[in-house]
């Protein structure tokens, strides 16, 4: 490092190794603008969101997709979704780099895992290589963007709310998961936004677009879920019947599973049985192994059924469970119509907004009623 040899396994986005020495950097003539433009941009104070949206709209490749048809990337695991980033965009910015210079080091292993080291473990080395960008656009670019990240800490934040509806809100029309974003108010707490990303980030108009407050997705949510709660218990008995319903179900399978048992016992007797009359010559060799096999062929049938019966043992056991914690739910509800966080995980597998503001639903307690593999807890039953 400090002959100003490059030691990265990959040459860094703009560049390519040199054949001939894999510690040399040369420059991709087919990269090299793409990342001249970027800090161009960024010098016309271009925002972030906007860098990133351009790259897409142009169909450039994202550099892991491009390093992937050289073939320097061949793990799965380092490909992303193909289209630039926030993050990468960042990371081609904050890179000394393309100014012609090495600076390595910044991280050390620590046992056997890369840890961010200090500033006096940097090790730079000028002018190891051509250069992209000039020191001086480096420079500006590294000052606009402190600047604009002082000015953003400079403006006292309110913490943010916890958000709810983590991981369970999606664009109907592309799939994406819709973004949380916050409206500060001078008065009055602030507003908070769902909206879809993909038209500011892939590309405008790429998607029919989402938008929703947070308080509008809260009061549908919680409508919806009242009332498909009271559907699914009124559907099911009053507690206290499907707790006696469930003893009786339980005797019965109890009674079932005993007798099953007596009679594997009482043929592994007559199994023993049979071989002493085998051995005092009452049976034949054949009429004693045909016999032998019939009885354990019996045997096996008997504890399938066993087993079978334990099964419905845990499935009574299971369901009842799931129907007191879902009248609890449902009470908890409409006493006093807090959704949380804690109750939309337990409830919802999936919540979908389309363009025109219609909220799709995918509950996770659908399947006890309408599943066929549980047999749900209805009065029919
Ligand atoms: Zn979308």
């Amino acid at each position: 490092m400090k002959d100003g040899d490059y030691i990265g396994a990959r040459a860094p986005y703009g560049y390519r190794k040199d054949p001939d020495n894999c510690h040399k950097l040369l420059i991709d003539e087919d990269t090299a603008p793409v990342v001249r433009q970027i800090f161009e941009w960024a010098h016309g104070h271009v925002a972030l969101n906007r860098i990133v949206r351009n790259l897409n709209e142009m169909g450039i490749t994202a550099p892991s997709h491009y390093k992937k048809s050289t073939g320097e990337i061949t793990s799965p695991g380092l490909i992303g979704s193909g289209k630039w980033q926030t993050r990468t965009v960042m990371k081609i910015l904050e890179s000394e780099v393309y100014t012609g210079d090495l600076v390595q080091g910044k991280t050390k292993i620590v046992d056997h895992q890369q840890v961010k080291a200090g500033e006096d473990n940097l090790i730079i080395a000028r002018r190891t290589h051509e250069p992209i960008i000039s020191y001086e656009l480096f420079t500006a670019v590294q000052e606009y963007r402190k600047q604009i990240c002082e000015e953003s800490r400079a403006v006292p934040k309110r913490p943010y709310t916890p958000n709810i509806f983590k991981g369970k809100v999606f664009c109907a029309d592309c799939g994406r998961s819709l973004h949380r974003q916050r409206a500060e108010r001078k008065k009055g707490p602030d507003v908070y936004w769902f909206h879809c990303l993909t038209n500011s980030r892939v590309a405008k108009d790429s998607c029919k677009g989402v938008m929703m407050q947070e308080t509008e997705l809260i009061a549908t949510v919680t409508a919806i879920l009242e009332k498909e709660l009271s559907v699914a218990l009124g559907m099911s008995l009053p507690l206290f019947q499907l707790e006696a319903k469930q003893k009786k179900d339980k005797d019965r399978l109890k009674t079932q599973m005993s007798a099953r048992r007596q009679e594997t016992e009482k043929k592994r007797r007559l199994i023993r049985g049979l071989y002493e009359n085998f051995v005092q010559g009452i049976l034949t060799n054949e009429e004693y192994f045909e016999l032998k096999a019939d009885y354990e062929e019996s045997i096996r049938t008997l504890s399938g059924e066993i087993e079978a019966l334990e099964k419905d043992m845990d499935a009574l056991d299971s369901r009842l469970v799931r129907c007191r914690s879902m009248e609890k739910d449902a009470k908890s509800l409409t006493q006093d119509h807090a959704l949380t966080a804690e109750l939309i995980d337990r409830l919802i597998e999936r919540i979908e907004i389309d363009h025109e503001r219609n909220i799709h639903v995918t509950f996770r307690f659908k399947s006890e009623f309408q599943g066929k593999a549980v047999e749900p807890c209805t009065k029919n039953m």
